[in-house]
């Protein structure tokens, strides 16, 4: 069954006071998977939705982490919840569908909630989780509007609870080092960074993605947020401006949502940006010019593993799984303090940007202005 709560409950639940704040359980071993030798500190993840990134990614890396572990599951279907239970002995009580969700509150196995569900439940599902007093992780992109970006951030923040976006990368390696060549300038100051991010979508037309209620958006919203975060950490700043294109050629199956969308940046630094992002072609690659040198990374954003070179030579890193990288990242944040490297106003300023883009493609490519100041700037 893939249901969702409605609109109705879901207004109720923006409406409704936070009354959770976040336990952390040391040792939640009534849920923990058999067997599995873990920190002794180890968090409880519960996955909501049980689908692709799940199943082949998250899931997985959940057998790897050091400080988190899969306690619980919420599902619409319970064959999956069955093959889910034997697969990795999660025991009934941490298993959940859409309906009794909310019980999870009086679950001390399960301390973090990943919200892996079509981008138009993240919202319902991130507060709910908080509201339980759960730490939230919520997919990307964090949700369908500025305006629902606005009510996760706010609800996390009543319940005292800590938020993460799904931008895996941020842990990564090949990414970071870009970062570090843009904060200690190895090529001088960047004048110019190019980020695409798109692949080829074929297939069922009535899939959640090409669906605007369920997406929001088709590809800005799927994989333009890694061109946009690309081109941001590819700086170092938040653009002052935006200016885009919408390109379509098979109108028949993106019936709904955008196929292909071209941007440019300017940035307060005077560098030049511009992204290009897609559900009809393949491009995977991020590139800045600058003063001294260049770097690139291509790809630039799949899991892995990346591959980059610059002016200097080639990168090269050992190659780990990013999930693990990340949620084991947000757990020490929770634990231990460290930085939370894609927090909540991160998804919301590139929400801001999603939003310009369209408004900018509504009005034939006008410049939209961005008032993000160091917003969401993080490493
Ligand atoms: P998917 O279609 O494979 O899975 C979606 C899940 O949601 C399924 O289990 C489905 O049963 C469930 N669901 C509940 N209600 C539904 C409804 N009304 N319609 C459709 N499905 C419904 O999708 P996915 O690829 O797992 O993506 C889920 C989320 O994860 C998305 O927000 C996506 O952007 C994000 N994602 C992130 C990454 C990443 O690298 N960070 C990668 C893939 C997906």
């Amino acid at each position: 069954m893939k249901t969702s709560v409605s609109r109705r409950k879901f207004n109720k639940i923006l409406g409704q006071g936070i009354a959770g704040t976040a336990l952390i359980s040391s040792m939640p071993l009534s849920c923990a998977m058999g067997g599995q030798k873990k920190d002794k500190r180890s968090l409880g993840i519960a996955l909501v939705g049980l689908g692709a990134y799940s199943t082949y990614q998250l899931a997985p890396a959940l057998q790897e982490t050091t400080h988190c572990h899969l306690a619980g599951i919420v599902t619409g279907t319970p064959a999956k919840a069955k093959r889910w239970a034997n697969e990795y002995q999660i025991p009934q009580k941490c298993i959940y569908d859409y309906e009794s969700f909310d019980n999870i509150a009086n679950n001390e196995a399960i301390d973090i909630v990943y919200v892996v569900l079509p981008n138009s439940m993240h919202a319902e599902f991130s507060i709910r989780a908080a509201q339980a007093g759960k730490h939230v992780i919520c997919e990307k992109p964090m949700a369908i509007s500025v305006q629902e970006c606005d009510a996760i951030i706010e609800a996390c923040e009543k319940a005292g609870v800590k938020l993460g976006i799904g931008y895996r990368l941020h842990s990564e390696p090949y990414t970071q080092e870009v970062k570090r060549f843009v904060r200690e300038k190895t090529f001088g100051e960047v004048q110019f960074v190019s980020a695409d991010a798109a692949y080829v979508s074929r297939g069922n037309p009535d899939q959640w993605r090409l669906n605007k209620a369920l997406s929001g958006g088709g590809a800005l919203l799927n994989m333009g947020v890694y061109s946009i975060q690309s081109a941001i950490y590819g700086t170092g700043e938040n653009p002052n401006s935006v200016s885009a294109q919408e390109f379509s050629t098979r109108p028949e199956y993106f019936k709904d949502t955008d196929e292909t969308i071209k941007a440019q940046f300017e940035f307060p630094g005077g560098a030049a940006g511009e992204i290009m992002t897609s559900h009809n072609t393949r491009a995977n690659r991020l590139y800045a010019s600058c003063e001294n040198g260049w770097f690139e990374l291509e790809p630039a954003n799949s899991y892995g593993p990346l591959a980059g070179r610059s002016s200097s030579g080639k990168i090269q890193f050992k190659h780990e799984s990013q999930q693990k990288l990340q949620m084991d990242d947000f757990t020490r944040h929770i634990l231990e303090g460290t930085p939370n490297l894609a927090p909540g106003s991160m998804g919301k300023r590139d929400m801001i940007i999603c939003e310009a883009i369209y408004s900018s493609i509504d009005q034939g490519g006008k410049k939209i202005a961005l008032n993000l100041g160091d917003m969401g700037i993080v490493g």
